[in-house]
């Protein structure tokens, strides 16, 4: 085993000290059948952060990692919690929550696959979904519940989560969960919890304001954290196609559009109205697109996210509820057609393309008034967002 020199001299100010980095997944000494799945899932070795996080969740602390998009921070602390569960006891020991609910059955899925050898139940608690069939699957008691906070809250209030022997609590994609909409909910969830729960918190944005309000709920935590300027993805390259007006975005985007479909592409939109014109419209145009939004149905989400990630369809348009967490590797470019609206989630969009080291293009639309922000955000993440080449296709 050794120790992380290099990256706690750098961040000192940030990361704790010493913390411990584990070259192969068998130095973590994890459970025959937890390596098993691992090896089987296609991992051969750890992430970066993967390294780091999780012989410390496994050995109990309250942990925060922070890492970039598509570093695997998903399968941190899914091992981490996979080690310390007890399958004998048919009682919910760990409880992960995430903001969407597509992300929290994304969670699920990866959760199942790595504890395919230890015979895990794992369900994913979310909205939208049946709660007649949360009822059912909580009274055969699953291990680990991974849930949006909502539908958590009220299955624990409605006692049909039984919180007693919860040990670990994992709030993915943290400093959404901690900021405005959900706040409450989250600490309602954590006020459940028994006495002395370790609490696990992820993102790869983790916000001043935020880290302060973990002292709320964690005590002496263990930082694994990189610097912001770090977190501009590598492989993503950054270009801004300069519209002009936003009229002119349409006419940009359908030029775009064969790019979009080398492999996949996501075109985020900051409203859910404009989500479904610009849908409708390129409709219109002849063009084969897929939307997805909060407010439509479940099942009507659900359907679009299985098509996209089988790549039967190819170019996907979101709102921010696509912004976070959401895995599928072949996505290769991401078009802003809004820039967002708050900077955090400008790399988390981007993050949707490049997933553990694969090359991805982010194009953002720049209207005259959105030229500040754009300096803004290059200046944030300390990167250059170069003008679209007109070769744009070759890089993608
Ligand atoms: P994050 O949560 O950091 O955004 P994910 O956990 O979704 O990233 O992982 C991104 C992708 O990388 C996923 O497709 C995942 O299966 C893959 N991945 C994660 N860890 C490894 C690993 N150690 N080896 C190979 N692929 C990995």
């Amino acid at each position: 085993m050794e120790f992380d020199k290099e990256l706690d001299k750098e961040l000192k100010f940030k990361t704790s000290k010493n913390v411990p980095v584990s070259t192969t997944f068998e130095e973590m000494d994890l459970k025959d059948d937890l390596l098993r799945g691992i090896y089987n899932y296609g991992f051969e070795s750890p992430s970066a952060i993967q390294s780091r996080a999780i012989t410390q969740i496994i050995s109990g602390r309250d942990t925060i990692a922070q890492a970039q998009s598509g570093t695997g921070k998903t399968a941190t602390f899914s091992i981490g919690m996979l080690e310390v569960i007890d399958t004998r006891k048919r009682e919910t020991q760990a409880l992960i929550l995430s903001p969407t609910r597509e992300l929290a059955t994304q969670i699920q899925n990866v959760v199942r696959a790595l504890g395919d050898y230890m015979n895990v139940k794992c369900h994913a608690c979310v909205g939208g979904k049946s709660v007649g069939n949360d009822i059912k699957q909580l009274a055969k008691g699953e291990h680990i519940v991974s849930g949006t906070p909502g539908r958590v809250l009220d299955m624990i209030k409605r006692r049909n989560l039984n919180t007693r022997q919860i040990r670990m609590l994992i709030l993915d994609e943290a400093d959404e969960l901690l900021s405005h909409g959900f706040q409450t909910q989250i600490y309602d969830v954590y006020r459940y919890l028994p006495p002395g729960t370790q609490v696990v918190v992820v993102s790869a944005t983790l916000p001043k304001d935020v880290l302060s309000m973990t002292n709320k709920f964690m005590s002496d935590p263990v930082k694994i954290l990189v610097k912001r300027d770090e977190i501009t993805l590598e492989g993503i390259k950054q270009f801004f196609v300069q519209v002009e007006k936003e009229e002119w975005k349409f006419d940009t985007l359908c030029d775009l559009y064969d790019s979009l479909t080398i492999t996949q592409g996501v075109i985020f939109c900051n409203t859910k109205k404009k989500v479904d014109w610009l849908a409708e419209s390129l409709r219109k145009s002849n063009f084969t697109v897929v939307a997805m939004h909060g407010d439509m149905k479940q099942d009507e989400r659900d359907k679009i996210m299985n098509e996209f990630r089988l790549g039967n369809s190819r170019v996907l348009i979101s709102t921010d509820v696509w912004a976070r967490g959401i895995d599928v590797q072949q996505v290769s470019l991401v078009i802003n057609y809004d820039l967002p609206l708050d900077r955090e989630n400008y790399i988390h969009r981007i993050g949707r393309s490049g997933r553990f080291g694969r090359k991805g293009v982010a194009i953002n639309f720049v209207t005259n008034e959105d030229i500040g922000t754009l300096q803004e955000l290059e200046q944030y993440y300390s990167t250059q967002i170069e003008e679209m080449p007109v070769n744009v296709n070759d890089i993608i």
